[in-house]
């Protein structure tokens, strides 16, 4: 049982691809639920549905069975303008920090326009960026610049910023490190880790690397083949995993070596600090 309330509940989700006629069915009643400021990992190789999960919340594809609650809602099936509404709760962060910035956009457009689509005025709206810039370590003088000046962290920071100007209850983070290298993975980790507990905002963490889930995540789900095999603690599910396949992904992750592990461990600590002393 989580100790959160759940935030977000996934019930039995199906979702297929392909036509009416001939389904390919990706994902088979999956449940899972989200706690308010709850951090869930979700893990398993690549194709194995993660993303997809992802949209059907985010309502970027259609499910085809169960049902999604946000906060005690029914938000399955939800269109329009109810849709649209929904992006001041729910905000999701992509893995490509090159791909989801629209590069003809200064930094600044980007942080506002989400605001100014939700009728915020101009003069508020400009307070809350520069917080929520600060919030995510980026100088003020960056509003002027363009994507296309900033390497893959600092994106990933405009990408978290630009998902944080509504505050949301809900991030779907989908893979928002893997394009990273590991020292600017650290430190884009602990800034979520941060925002998390500054703003105790939750977070649906997709990742396919056990290492950065067992970092920032609380509990952990591991997804085969479009089922969930196995949902429990995080430290316990990415050290000692009970289902077969979870153990074959702790296997195959670059941390299953235990030396490699304390080492990881140590990296992250020697980089934690020299972040805070920075
Ligand atoms: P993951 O994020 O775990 O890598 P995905 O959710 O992206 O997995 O994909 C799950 C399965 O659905 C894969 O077999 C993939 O090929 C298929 N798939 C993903 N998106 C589409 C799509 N738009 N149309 C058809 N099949 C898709
Ligand atoms: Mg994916």
């Amino acid at each position: 049982m989580s100790e959160h309330a759940p935030l977000l509940k996934t019930e039995n989700v199906v979702v297929e691809y392909g036509s009416r006629r001939k389904p390919n069915r990706v994902l088979h009643e999956v449940s899972l639920d989200v706690g308010a400021g709850e951090c869930v990992g979700l893990v398993g190789e690549s194709g194995s549905g993660k993303s997809t999960l992802g949209k059907a919340i985010l309502g970027l594809v259609p499910v085809a069975g169960g049902r999604i609650e946000f906060d005690g809602r029914d938000i399955t099936h939800l269109k329009g303008r109810a849709r649209r509404e929904l992006a001041s709760e729910i905000q999701v962060v992509f893995q490509d920090p090159y791909g989801s910035l629209n590069p003809m956009m200064t930094v600044g457009e980007i942080l506002s326009e989400p605001l100014s689509t939700a009728g915020t005025g101009r003069t508020e709206a400009r307070r809350i960026v520069s917080e929520m810039l600060e919030r995510v370590n980026l100088p003020g003088n960056v509003l002027d610049r363009y994507p296309s000046e900033f390497s893959g962290g600092q994106r990933q920071r405009i990408a978290i910023a630009r998902a944080l100007v509504r505050r949301p209850r809900l991030i779907i983070c989908d893979e928002p490190v893997s394009a990273l290298d590991l020292t600017t993975q650290a430190t884009v980790l602990d800034l979520l880790i941060e925002l998390q507990r500054d703003t105790g905002v939750s977070y649906l963490f997709v990742s396919h690397d056990l290492g950065v889930v067992r970092r920032i995540c609380h509990r952990v789900a591991v997804m085969y083949r479009g089922d969930l095999v196995e949902i429990g603690d995080g430290e316990q599910v990415t050290r000692d995993p009970q289902h077969p396949y979870s153990r074959r992904l702790l296997a195959a992750s670059p941390v299953a070596d235990p030396a490699r592990q304390a080492e990881r461990r140590a990296e992250w600590l020697e980089l934690r600090e020299a972040h805070v002393t920075a």
